[in-house]
């Protein structure tokens, strides 16, 4: 398997984690690079939003299906839990959810919803940006 090195610090990064990443980074340069753009593009939320905001994400993870069945079919938790490498939560707005939580995110899904937000909608665009200068980020 051949490697790239991250263009920051130097670390040899395989080719299969990075093929589609324009910058050619490693996880943790990229994750501390996405954090510092969020800081300059984006005001974090205002304290009493901010913890609305985690009350909220908060109740979207509670279990209905107690005792615990994973019915992602009918609990929006058991959806927010259930990916695979390949398939994000299919929870709309879920990425939100994970960072207003603290939650670690697969690389790979944040890429891919963060595609589809410049794309689709960018109000969730500037909102997880948001999310981002106010609670970090953290790569599972
Ligand atoms: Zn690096
Ligand atoms: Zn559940």
């Amino acid at each position: 398997m051949s490697t790239t090195q991250c263009n920051e610090c130097g670390t040899e990064i395989p080719d299969n984690i990075d093929r589609d990443l324009n910058g050619q980074q490693c996880a943790e340069c990229e994750r501390e690079s996405i954090i510092s753009i969020a800081g300059v593009t984006s005001s974090p939320w205002p304290a009493d939003e901010a913890s609305s905001l985690r009350s909220s994400a908060r109740n979207c993870w509670q279990h209905y299906d107690y005792p615990h069945r994973k019915d992602v079919d009918n609990c929006g938790a058991c959806a927010l839990e259930a990916m695979s490498d390949t398939e994000p939560p299919n929870y709309a707005g879920w990425l939100r959810i994970y960072l207003e939580l603290g939650r670690a995110i697969p690389r790979q899904h944040y890429h891919a919803e963060m595609e589809y937000a410049e794309r689709e909608n960018p109000r969730y665009r500037d909102a997880i940006m948001r999310d981002i200068a106010t609670y970090g980020l953290r790569w599972a």
